[in-house]
């Protein structure tokens, strides 16, 4: 059996900017994070070893000095609430998720509906609208109605939504509307991008995918997704223990890709199992990258420096 690990993949330098803040020791037992800095086991375990704490809001009790806002952004409206109460706020939202805020700003002060293609759930969505009055979240054909009788609409995405279907919802959006003015600013950032082309060209390669995250990480799904859509049977693990010798059964070539908040370490150890497994036999494998190369965060900020 061959084994090919997927050009790009695992965590993004958004999400590993914010460990390596939470990290940092000048906040050692002082910093408490609000929300889910990622979604993955691993690194959230990680992070409490450490003496993180997390909270869900501002709302529990919280018994630091420090508190932080995670990669996904927040609504300004909580850092002010933040300030407020006392607590030094350190805002680790991504570059890229803060491009998202700049262009539904923007779409505001020109008149535009804001619509936000995601997740109404997903806390980045929130973090982008939870300061608006008036605006609309789309994830399918059936949101579409909330648009009839908006005469400017303004269109961006959730950044780690897959770009093909978000260019199918503005297609239907423009062709539902014609009297409207839409603009769409695409804010599918490049390390989605990335991961999601080279899931594609792994797919186009083997007959089975072990796509590698946390069981809530949206991203890692649509990875799992985007390889059954292509007829290529996938498996969704979030630790390398998950993994079965039946699951490869009958199967010649393994891909190996990973969601944006997937660690280097559970990739690695997935693969060595992978490679180790009883009764697989392997004929060539493609390693991941090297660990100081990962995860490749000069080409991943290129788009927005
Ligand atoms: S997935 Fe994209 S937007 Fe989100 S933290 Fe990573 S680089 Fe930033």
């Amino acid at each position: 059996m061959k084994v090919t690990v997927a050009k790009a993949l695992g965590t993004c330098f958004g999400v590993q900017d914010a460990i390596d803040l939470a990290l940092d020791d000048s906040l050692r037992d002082d910093l408490t994070i609000i929300g889910e800095l990622v979604h993955n086991p691993q690194t959230v375990n990680r992070l409490r070893e450490a003496g993180v704490r997390m909270v869900r809001s501002l709302d529990e009790d919280i018994d630091t000095k420090n508190v932080m806002i995670t990669a996904h952004g927040a609504p300004v409206s909580l850092r002010q609430n933040a300030e407020a109460k006392g607590y030094k706020v350190f805002d680790a939202t991504c570059p890229l998720v803060m491009r998202v805020h700049k262009a539904v700003a923007t779409f505001l002060r020109d008149g535009y509906h804001p619509v936000v293609i995601g997740q109404v759930d997903h806390v980045e969505v929130r973090g982008i609208v939870g300061d608006l009055d008036d605006y609309t979240v789309v994830l399918d054909e059936s949101d579409l109605e909330k648009l009839i009788g908006k005469k400017k609409i303004g269109i961006v995405s959730q950044s780690t939504q897959p770009i093909d279907r978000v260019l199918q919802l503005v297609r239907l959006i423009e062709a539902s509307f014609p009297d409207a003015e839409v603009d769409f600013q695409d804010t599918v950032c490049k390390p989605t991008k990335d991961r999601q082309v080279a899931v594609r060209e792994l797919a186009a390669m083997v007959d089975l995918m072990i796509v590698v995250g946390g069981f809530n990480s949206s991203n890692t799904k649509k990875l799992k997704q985007v390889s059954e859509d292509l007829g290529v049977k996938a498996y969704h693990i979030d630790k390398a223990s998950l993994l079965k010798p039946e699951m490869f059964e009958g199967h010649h070539h393994v891909g190996i890709t990973a969601g944006t908040s997937t660690p280097y370490e559970v990739i690695l150890e997935v693969y060595e199992e992978i490679l180790n497994l009883p009764g697989v036999e392997l004929s060539e494998c493609s390693g991941p990258p090297p660990r100081e190369t990962f995860p490749g965060k000069e080409a991943e900020e290129e788009e927005f420096v």
